[in-house]
């Protein structure tokens, strides 16, 4: 996860977390019946809520789960870029999409709508592999996402941007649209820094300085994904990457030259001290982080 923040970061991050959109049309969508009464349906729906990914949901059952007071809905977006040689391009999608659901089940009535699997990473592109959006593009997907949960009947939408070249355009994006919505809660954990002082916390306590712990498949990403994904993970090829202070002169390189510019294997950190065990506890902190945010920034 890295950041393009205009801060001067001890540690720049990528924890670094699009989607085919569906392009439904609004007035086919008014024409349909009214699914609200239809009995035989709503009494086949599931009368607890055993999931939370609407993906793995059915129609009905998200339905129910909503009118039993699930009107929350967190969503992550993600990235799909390179992560050194020994992480898989997944790597902030998958890490995002699980906190997504630990945020989901933790914070209670709260549903996950799917994670949006590519972001902002032009800074990658010059690595195979790596998609990027244009910042325009991740606008509209959010604007999309939004209307089409606020039509589900979701009051609260939440929006986890792990990945640091998202966080400037979903933050923007927020604050333009709450205005339109009056009556609906568009929240963003959008500040940097704070999720980068989480990371920074827990390394310390494993003696890991947060240059190795690094803010792009270092220490930190790495050890927490070999806890979600250790068949992913290539430990033969662990190598230090960029590991000096990272600030505003460094960021600049990266947004105008690539992340090339500063890394030749793409790394910033160390993995060579990762573990599962570590990611776990990672994995802990971040959730705990990010609910306390969303409280926070609740009315
Ligand atoms: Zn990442």
């Amino acid at each position: 996860m890295k950041s393009e923040s205009s801060h001067t970061l001890r540690k720049p991050i990528c924890l670094s977390v699009v989607i085919g959109l569906c392009l439904c049309a609004r007035g086919a969508l008014r024409s349909q019946p009214n699914i609200s009464n239809d009995g035989e349906i709503q009494a086949k729906a599931a009368e607890s809520v055993k999931r939370v990914r609407m993906e793995e949901m059915t129609w009905p059952d998200i339905k129910s789960a909503i009118e039993q007071g699930y009107r929350t809905v967190v969503i992550a977006i993600g990235s799909t870029e390179q992560h050194g040689p020994h992480l898989p391009t997944m790597t902030d999608s998958r890490i995002g999409d699980e906190l997504a659901h630990r945020v989901a089940i933790k914070l209670g009535h709260t549903l996950q709508a799917r994670t949006i699997p590519v972001g902002c990473s032009r800074h990658h592109l010059a690595f195979p592999g790596t998609l990027s959006l244009r910042d325009e593009t991740l606008k509209m997907i959010s604007l999309d996402y939004i209307d089409s949960l606020i039509r589900s009947g979701f009051k609260r939408i939440v929006f986890l941007p792990l990945h640091g070249g998202n966080f400037p355009i979903v933050q923007q994006t927020l604050k333009e649209v709450q205005t339109a919505h009056p009556g609906i809660e568009i929240i963003g954990v959008t500040d940097v820094t704070k999720l980068l002082d989480c990371l920074s916390a827990g390394s310390a306590e494993f003696g890991i300085t947060a240059n190795e712990s690094g803010s792009h498949a270092g220490e930190s990403e790495t050890s927490i994904m070999m806890a979600l994904e250790k068949d992913l993970v290539i430990k033969e090829r662990f190598a230090p990457g960029y590991v000096d202070l990272t600030g505003e002169k460094e960021f600049k390189t990266m947004r105008e030259q690539g992340i090339q510019a500063l890394t030749k294997n793409g790394v910033l950190g160390d993995p060579r001290k990762a573990s599962a065990d570590k990611g776990e506890i990672y994995l802990d902190r971040l959730t705990e982080f990010l609910i306390q945010e969303i409280k926070q920034q609740s009315h």
